[in-house]
């Protein structure tokens, strides 16, 4: 039956694949940038119709919220799969992007142009590519009724880069209906090839996100003329917290999808990556290095300091935010550790916090991701590892889903990916996008 099924691959996905390449420009030429001032987002809503206009034409029902303001288009359809026992598979993909300053751009960055074999512009791998790639093989499926092995349901989302508080979170919590029996999902920041040794690749499929918990401390101390003896400053006393947090080292802590994205690199490569010296090791990994050095410990970097009005007054409060990454599985620990190192003079608040998800590299999910990347890429292996920062799949997560960063990608050996990733020229290979809509169709219709 799959052989059958296979067969059929041929013409409509030829379709699907120039679509992709078509819808990613014409996605990034609408400008949909997201400062994370809610004042200022633009292009969300034009993004969302475009999105319900091509699903439409091909017979999809969709549903367009705006999530809690204005403008910020969201839709949702679903597309009715052989087995209703079955959990549906969620698939989703955000329509904003970060700002871009044309002035450091070799192309301008809502131009979505089509050069040199790359598809150019804000957005481009994160993550109009994706939505491309998705909106091509629904279309694909819808057109040529092709059924697949259980509900899908197709998100396409806002306010990703802002948290998705307008997006995926309000939805979460408001609109939990529209992923009714959704069990698991597939988004972005996966599924993205590394060539580990001539001609062989790696695709990383994210099984975990580090947590995000933004963190205000405070200290109070008593007011004063800054020309006398003080012994209760809140400046100082803030500043000396912030510094020993600052240099402190949170202890290595090799969680699951750590220990199998190594296991795996040195199967495939015969690297060894030493324990006692794990931040050595890592660093051998090249640009990828970047990303899985950020997975070992725990992280709290202080970013914002406030006091004071008056060169000659002692301030009574001193204030810090401290931008705060945690590992799955360790926020107890980690908050007992902040609070050794903070002392008790110093409090402190969560700003924002989003926990750290994890899920495990098994089960049939995983086993097709892995046959549809070497159905087109023989010899590849698909590895799990752990993203560093943070995607919609955490507000999914809240609902029970097992999330993945799975977005097809097979790119040159000397592409830097992840420096694209709000990067200055940010692109996509047209052959990538192509890959990843012949993986995607053949994943989505036998998941
Ligand atoms: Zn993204």
């Amino acid at each position: 039956m799959h052989e059958q099924r296979d067969a059929a691959v041929g013409q409509g996905t030829s379709v699907a694949e120039e679509e992709a390449v078509v819808f990613t420009s014409e996605l990034i030429r609408i400008d949909t940038t997201n400062t994370g001032d809610p004042a200022t987002v633009v292009g969300e809503r034009v993004a969302a119709e475009y999105v319900a206009e091509k699903l439409g034409e091909v017979g999809f029902e969709t549903t367009y919220v705006e999530s809690g303001a204005k403008g910020r288009g969201n839709v949702v359809a679903r597309l009715a799969g052989r087995d209703a026992s079955r959990g549906a598979l969620l698939v989703h993909g955000h329509l904003d992007a970060v700002p871009a300053d044309a002035s450091e751009w070799s192309v301008h960055p809502f131009s979505g142009a089509v050069q040199d074999g790359y598809v150019w512009g804000r957005g481009a791998v994160d993550m109009k590519d994706m939505v491309a790639m998705t909106l091509a093989t629904a279309r694909r499926m819808k057109r040529d009724g092709i059924v697949p092995e259980r509900d899908i349901i197709f998100a396409f989302l806002a306010d990703e880069e802002a948290g998705g508080d307008y997006g995926a979170g309000w939805l979460v919590q408001n609109r939990p209906e529209l992923f009714e029996g959704a069990t698991e999902a597939i988004s972005e920041v996966g599924g993205f090839s590394i060539t580990v040794k001539d001609g062989v690749r790696a695709y990383l499929i994210e099984t975990a996100e580090k947590g995000i918990a933004w963190m205000r401390l405070r200290v109070r101390g008593r007011a004063g003329h800054g020309s006398m003896v003080h012994e209760d400053n809140a400046v100082t006393k803030l500043t000396q917290a912030v510094a020993r947090l600052g240099t402190h080292k949170f202890p290595l802590v090799l969680t699951d999808s750590v220990r199998d994205f190594l296991a795996a690199m040195t199967d495939l490569t015969g690297m060894e990556f030493d324990e006692e010296d794990l931040d050595g090791a890592v660093a051998k990994l090249g640009a990828v290095a970047r990303v899985v050095g950020a997975t070992i410990r725990d992280t709290a970097n202080p970013t914002m300091l406030s006091a004071g009005y008056k060169a000659n007054v002692i301030p009574s409060v001193a204030e810090a935010v401290v931008d705060c990454r945690v590992l799955p599985g360790r926020q107890a620990a980690f908050e007992r550790e902040l609070d050794e190192i903070l002392g008790p003079d110093v409090e402190r608040e969560w700003i924002t916090s989003s926990r750290a998800v994890e899920t495990t590299f098994d089960g049939a999910l995983v086993d097709h991701m892995t046959a549809s990347i070497t159905a087109e890429d023989p010899g590849a292996k698909a590895i799990p590892y752990m993203l560093s920062g943070g995607t919609d799949a955490k507000s999914f997560s809240t609902l029970g889903m097992r999330c993945f960063g799975f977005a097809p990608l097979r790119l040159p050996a000397d592409l830097d990916f992840t420096a694209l990733f709000h990067g200055v020229d940010e692109r996509v290979p047209v052959d990538a996008l192509k890959f990843g809509t012949r993986v995607l169709d053949r994943f989505l219709r036998n998941c």
